[in-house]
This record gives structure tokens, C-alpha cells and sequence, in this order.
């Protein structure tokens, strides 16, 4: 097929400029689509003309598919579309029942959407009915279309163009802060508000406090007289001293909370802090000011947590911090054995552990929410202190994921080596503090 036999195909039904010209998009740049259209369109028209005289008929045929969509394009022509006008539309272009001639209210209408929310790039993403798209696919097969640009492209981006102009902001086809789905033939504008991400490192200064919010168990959060009809077995949890201060500055739907790990609720988190991102899901305001921030969630939290510099910043840190969980971490703890220990008992600890590797199967205290495996984790130091004759300070550096307690007690032999298994007694943990993560 010529690209002329082609085009007398495609106008075998009534095509608008912007379809036509779509066919042929891939062939050279710097042409609009409807452009393209209409060169086509007078292409043919030159062609009949050529043909008047030696195939009469042939050249009638062309002419009469010119002249006819020539002249529902006349009507096509007119850019100030009202909803009226849309109406009237639907009949004539076969492929996109005129809708691109909507492209300037569904822009605006894009733009009202997105008026209420602060955001530095978008994408405008494009929903097409099925019957549209098995359409297209029947005619590019008939018409052995191989040059085109796809209805969804063409729509997305010649809206994406007109907001991005209008709103001075970026179109971003990889993590934009807002994507708006767009029907063109329902003349549906949905928005998707992608989540504002702030990072930090906190500290707990005081134990009892949970790292999430810790629904009553009777009520699960609506509230009863267990929990006093606060909906919550604890009062606060990092997550809200620390999320509730950006959720409000961010204006946001929710809070998700991602810490580097967890310490449990009467462990301190000290040195410079663990890491973590709160998440904001569907934020209108994005451009919000982190100091000031940090400073209310320190003041908010009156001295029980602290955190550090907050930063901006995406899913790819959630990621990296999930994994942090296996980073290296420092832990101070005071351990009570059930009878008198010697000096030699503990170096004999020490030895046994520096260097180890450490087969623990998950703890019965954390056996209903997770999966009950042996997991091998690794000492890197091991350092005993005599505090008294039952007592000692130990200070451990180790993989992250480790759980100390039960590597002092054992925890009924799941863990193993552990304190009390290298000196054989009981043995178990009265205090713990996390001195340290390390990326
Ligand atoms: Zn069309
Ligand atoms: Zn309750």
C-alpha cells in the first residue's frame, strides 16, 4: 500500500485531521497532528484532480471522500468548543467521535482539579472505553496502519502541554507528585496524589512509648472501656509524635510511618538516632517548611523523642530503609543472671560471641506476627561489664534484626548460643537501649 492508498482506506470513514494526521505521526517532526491531517487530505485531493481525465471514476471516488470529510471538518474547525458543540461532534469522526476537539476543556478542567494542591510536576494519564480502543486496533489492522501515534499518547500529550504551559510546573512520566486520569469520552477527571515523603533520624528518651500507634486490642481503635475510649493501648507512639506535626502542615489524608527497624517499647533509641520516613498520603501542600517542622515535633513531643534534620524524600528511601533493618546496630543492655556469675564467666561469654554467627528462631513474643523461621545474624563485638555479682552491662554490635533479648535468655532454646546457654543459668535482660544504627 502507497501512503495515498492508505489514506484512501482511512477515509473510508469519516476521520477528523487530528485521527488522520495520527496515523502518520512516527514520519518526520515538527508537524501537529491535524496539520498532518489536512496535508493528507489535500494530497488526496491533487490526486483525484490528476485522475479526472483518465479515470474518471476512480477520481470521483477519491474526491467524494474528501470533499464530504472536508466538509464536516469545516464544522470541526471552530476551537471554541462549548459542551453544545461536543455534542454535535460525537457523530463525525469515526475513531474519537470528534473528542479531541475538547482537548481545551478537558486542559481547564484539568487545571480546576489540580487548584487545590500544591505539586511540582504532574502527568496527565489518559482512560480510553474499550470499544474505542478494539476500534482503533480493527482499523490501523485494516488500514495496515505502521506510523502512528496511539489515541492515549496524542491525548495526554497535547493536555499534558496545554496544563504545563498554563501552570508553569513539569509533566514527569516517572514519579510525578500528581497524575490526573482523564476520560475524554465521559469527560471523567480523576486525580491521584502521590504521597509526600520526609525523612529523618529519632530519638527516644524515655521508655514506654510504642514506634506505631497501638490500637486497644478489644476495640481495635472505635473505642471502649478497656482503653478508656481512646481506641489505643498506648497513648502515643512515635509514629504520631512525629507524623502528626507534618500531617498537619502537609494537609494530608493519612500517615504511614517507616522506620529503619523497631526497638521495642522500653528500649531507648540514643546515639544519633534510627532512621526513618513519614509518609503523607495525598497531601495538598507539599511546599512545606521542614525546620520549622522539626521544631514543633520537638517541641510536641516535650523531651520523650527528638529528631534530627528532616530532608524530602521518595519511595526509593522507604525501600532502602526497609532494608536498613539488616544494617549494623549497637546496643547497651543490662542483663540479671539467676545466680552468681565470675568474671571468668563472662569473659567466657565475650569469647563465645565475638565473631559469631547467631541461629535464632523467631521469639514466642513476636510469634503471631511473624513468620516462625531460624534466622542467622552476626556479632561483630561482644563486651561484658560486672555491674554486681548477678549483674552486668553488655555492649553488643551486631547485624541489625537481632533480637538481644532472647539472645541473653535464649528464649526456651530458640536462640542459640545465648548468655545463659554459654554459662548455663538463666539469664535475661532488664534494660535495653539502642546506642546506635548504622548505615
Ligand atoms: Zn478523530
Ligand atoms: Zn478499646
Amino acid at each position: 500500500m502507497t501512503l495515498l492508498d492508505q489514506v484512501f482506506c482511512m477515509l473510508a470513514t469519516s476521520l477528523c485531521n487530528h485521527c488522520l494526521g495520527r496515523q502518520f505521526a512516527l514520519l518526520g517532526y515538527g508537524l501537529k497532528n491535524d496539520a498532518r491531517g489536512e496535508i493528507l487530505r489535500s494530497l488526496l485531493a491533487l490526486e483525484a484532480y490528476d485522475l479526472l481525465f483518465s479515470d474518471p471514476e476512480k477520481a470521483l471516488s477519491l474526491l467524494n471522500r474528501v470533499v464530504a470529510e472536508a466538509h464536516s471538518c469545516e464544522s470541526l474547525n471552530d476551537t471554541s468548543v462549548d459542551t453544545q458543540k461536543v455534542v454535535e461532534l460525537e457523530l463525525t469522526c469515526y475513531l474519537c467521535n470528534g473528542r479531541f476537539k475538547a482537548i481545551p476543556v478537558l486542559s481547564s478542567r484539568v487545571m480546576e482539579a489540580l487548584k487545590d494542591y500544591e505539586f511540582s510536576t504532574f502527568l496527565v494519564g489518559i482512560e480510553l472505553p474499550f470499544v474505542v480502543i478494539e476500534r482503533e486496533d480493527e482499523f490501523k489492522g485494516r488500514c495496515q496502519v505502521s506510523h502512528s501515534e496511539s489515541m492515549k499518547s496524542h491525548f495526554s500529550r497535547v493536555i499534558g502541554k496545554q496544563v504545563a504551559f498554563a501552570t508553569e510546573k513539569l509533566v514527569d512520566h516517572h514519579t510525578p507528585d500528581i497524575v490526573a486520569l482523564v476520560n475524554p469520552f465521559v469527560n471523567s477527571i480523576t486525580l491521584q496524589v502521590n504521597s509526600l515523603y520526609v525523612a529523618g533520624r529519632y530519638r527516644k528518651l524515655v521508655r514506654g512509648i510504642p514506634q506505631s500507634r497501638w490500637l486497644c486490642s478489644e476495640c481495635h481503635g472505635a473505642g471502649c472501656v478497656k482503653c478508656d475510649w481512646v481506641g489505643k493501648k498506648y497513648p502515643e507512639s512515635i509514629e504520631e509524635l512525629i507524623g502528626i506535626p507534618v500531617y498537619r502542615h502537609a494537609n494530608g489524608r493519612e500517615i504511614a510511618f517507616h522506620g529503619a527497624g523497631r526497638e521495642d517499647i522500653d528500649t531507648l533509641m540514643l546515639g544519633s538516632g534510627r532512621p526513618f520516613v513519614v509518609e503523607i498520603k495525598e497531601p495538598k501542600k507539599r511546599f512545606i517548611n521542614l525546620a520549622t517542622i522539626r521544631n514543633e515535633i520537638n517541641a510536641f513531643a516535650e523531651g520523650k523523642i527528638e529528631v534530627g534534620v528532616l530532608v524530602f524524600a521518595d519511595k526509593d528511601v522507604v525501600r532502602r530503609i526497609k532494608k536498613a533493618e539488616a544494617s549494623k546496630k549497637i546496643y547497651n543492655a543490662i542483663v540479671e543472671f539467676a545466680r552468681d556469675v565470675t568474671a571468668e564467666e563472662l569473659r567466657r561469654i565475650e569469647d563465645v560471641l565475638c565473631g559469631s554467627v547467631i541461629h535464632q528462631q523467631t521469639p514466642l513474643r513476636v510469634l503471631q506476627r511473624r513468620a516462625d523461621l531460624i534466622r542467622e545474624k552476626h556479632i561483630y563485638a561482644a563486651k561484658l561489664r560486672r555491674l554486681s555479682k548477678r549483674r552486668a552491662e553488655l555492649k553488643l554490635h551486631c547485624q541489625g534484626g537481632l533480637y538481644v533479648k532472647e539472645l541473653i535468655s535464649g528464649d526456651e532454646g530458640r536462640t542459640k548460643p545465648s548468655l545463659a546457654s554459654i554459662i548455663d543459668t538463666e539469664a535475661k535482660s532488664i534494660q535495653l537501649d539502642v546506642l546506635g544504627v548504622i548505615d
